[in-house]
């Protein structure tokens, strides 16, 4: 089982944890390395996003935290970037490539906040079709791969977060099967690893991690590669369903991002 986590979020965004709490909790679940990730600044939304100010007091407290545990574990300094994010990329060690909005014309929809949301999105913008919605999302996704400094694709069917059981549509549906199959192969290119990431699990909205089976699939059918992260908001779930996850995605290889940043 991997040993490491490089997507991980403190109270600089919408984390519970405090960054040291975050590693006290990493060393004594034996971890060897641990990312933090905090949520890029985005001026259009600055809801749940580090804010620009603190931007300087992150970097210079997760740079203290890796030098005063530098003999136990091996820290990074992160963040996980939206490709609608603004934010200057100058001190970070690394970066995760991840969507969370379906920009409209200019109007941000919030993909990951709730099902009736996503629903009632999809009514007003996109004629009540969810699947046109999923195709708007996986366009979104797309755009990742004009963001080169990213180390990592981030929870790549998000859009999925509510439709575990296709509460809301249909991801057999051959419209589905394409949108999301496209967006793969145009990031598969960028030549990074995708996440499996558990994170929907530890917040009881879903009981298996991103992507689906099939989709990891066709991911390494098609060259990718895979690593594992809990996508964590709190220092009880750093390694959470990383045990599970490993006979889940069994036969798929799971790298430690650690080892690409050496
Ligand atoms: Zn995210
Ligand atoms: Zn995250």
């Amino acid at each position: 089982m991997i040993r490491s986590n490089f997507h991980t979020h403190t109270t600089y965004c919408d984390g519970k944890n405090s960054a040291e709490e975050m590693v006290l909790a990493a060393i004594e679940n034996g971890m060897h390395a641990l990312g933090f990730s905090t949520h890029s600044y985005t001026s259009r939304d600055l809801t749940y996003c580090i804010r620009k100010e603190k931007i300087a007091e992150y970097q210079k407290e997760i740079n203290a935290l890796k030098e005063k545990y530098k003999d136990k574990i091996n820290i990074y300094c992160g963040s996980e970037l939206d490709v609608i994010s603004d934010m200057d990329r100058d001190g970070f060690d690394y970066f995760l490539g991840a969507v969370h909005y379906i920009d409209v014309d200019g109007t941000l929809l919030t993909v990951d906040g709730s099902g009736d949301e996503q629903k009632r999105d999809a009514d007003k913008y996109f004629g009540g079709d969810m699947l046109s919605y999923a195709e708007a999302y996986y366009e979104m996704t797309k755009k990742i791969a004009d963001l080169p400094e990213v180390g990592f694709i981030a929870h790549f069917d998000l859009v999925t977060k509510f439709n575990e059981n296709y509460e809301l549509f249909d991801e057999k549906d051959p419209r589905y099967v394409k949108a999301w199959q496209d967006a793969a192969l145009h990031l598969i290119k960028m030549g990074i690893p995708f996440e499996i990431n558990t994170g929907a699990i530890s917040r009881k909205k879903r009981t298996t991690p991103y992507p689906r089976r099939e989709i990891a699939d066709f991911i390494k059918e098609h060259g990718g590669t895979f690593i594992m992260t809990s996508d964590c908001h709190d220092k009880d779930y750093l390694l959470c369903h990383f045990e599970e996850s490993d006979k889940i995605y069994e036969g798929i290889e799971v790298l430690d991002f650690e080892n690409f940043l050496k």
